[in-house]
């Protein structure tokens, strides 16, 4: 595995991607909208220049997505093709791009697009900690002779909005707007995608939420917030793991909590464990775990039975809260 990589400019980025003729583009396991919305934006940018690009993520999209956005439908779980280019977007770590990260392992010809400032596991790397990946696409996109236009100023919009919380968390700041501004006249599609990602719940998410709320626990005084889903619960509302996404906001949305967590059993005894902090590094309690993220907005993997992992979140958030 390659630990060390070089950093690039978007400059440099954007002449390598210029360079070559086809390029695979991998999002991280559970997209949200800032890795599909990179992902697909920066697909449609090179296809404009000639360019043979694939979308690859190793778990379907939500079909939340795939029926609201259609260039969506095209991002496969099945890794096929040869590129001149690996291009992971928006993935912190290697283990992001999930079961495709072996792909990394060879001697091949690999880019990070990644806001994580985390690790440098490609061949070029291009880490910031700007508020979204979709802040470093749009800057590679305007280094290359290709129109933004209205479907890739939307889907930019989408990885913009989202990782900022719709402009409100704390991550936002002056170029998140004028890169807005920017968008809107380029012709994004704003009210979709507030709608889509902000608005819109379906019935079952709607139950969903009930039934994480009845699950509601609170630690230390109200310091630590936490609701669950298990696969008994999934399965009663025929749901997906993308369809529980919003609910974390909710935990940390309880005044007197500074971590919120969400528990989702998306296979038996293995459960995805979202958290969102208020002035606390809920990065490093997910980091404990193999996890990582953002200060305010991480996440990890956990397996065991619910009660233990319960247990074991509750101790490390212990240790600094
Ligand atoms: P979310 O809770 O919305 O799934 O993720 C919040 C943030 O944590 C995102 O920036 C996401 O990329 C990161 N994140 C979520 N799950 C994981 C994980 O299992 N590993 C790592 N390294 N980051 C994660
Ligand atoms: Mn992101």
């Amino acid at each position: 595995m390659r630990s060390t990589g070089k950093t690039v400019t978007a400059k440099q980025a954007a002449d390598l991607l210029a360079s070559i003729n086809s390029a695979a583009l991998f999002v991280h396991t559970n997209p949200d909208g800032d890795a599909i919305g990179s992902a697909v934006a920066l697909c449609l940018a090179l296809r404009q220049l000639g360019k043979t690009v694939k979308i690859f993520c190793d778990m379907p999209v939500g079909n939340k997505i795939t029926d609201s956005f259609e260039e969506t439908r095209e991002i496969s779980a099945q890794f096929s093709g040869k590129f001149d280019l690996l291009v992971a977007v928006d993935c912190g770590d290697i283990n992001r791009v999930g079961e495709f990260g072996g792909l990394y392992s060879n001697n091949r010809e690999t880019l990070t697009l990644d806001h994580h400032g985390g690790e440098y596991y490609s061949k070029y790397n291009l880490v910031t900690h700007y508020a979204s990946t979709c802040q470093i696409v749009y800057e590679i996109v305007r280094q290359l002779p290709v129109k933004v236009d209205a479907r890739i100023a939307t889907y930019l919009y989408m990885g913009l909005c989202t990782d900022t919380g719709n402009f409100s968390h704390n991550n936002t700041d002056k170029a998140s707007f004028l890169m807005a501004a920017d968008l809107c006249d380029g012709g994004a599609d704003m009210e979709k995608i507030n709608r889509i990602f902000f608005k819109d719940t379906s019935i079952t998410e709607t139950k969903l939420l009930g039934r994480a709320i009845s699950h509601l626990r609170t630690f230390y005084d109200g310091k630590m917030a936490l609701m669950y889903l298990t696969q008994a619960d999934l399965k009663e509302f025929d749901a997906d793991i993308g369809t529980t996404a919003g609910i974390v906001q909710n935990v940390i949305n309880i005044d007197t909590a500074r971590v919120g967590v969400m528990l989702t059993e998306y296979l038996p005894n293995t459960f995805k464990v979202s958290m969102r902090g208020k002035d606390f590094s809920v990065r490093d309690v997910c980091k404990e775990f193999g996890g990582g993220g953002h200060m305010y907005a991480a996440g990890c993997m956990i397996s065991g039975f619910l009660e233990d992992v319960i247990e074991k979140i509750e101790r490390v958030v212990g240790y600094s809260i």
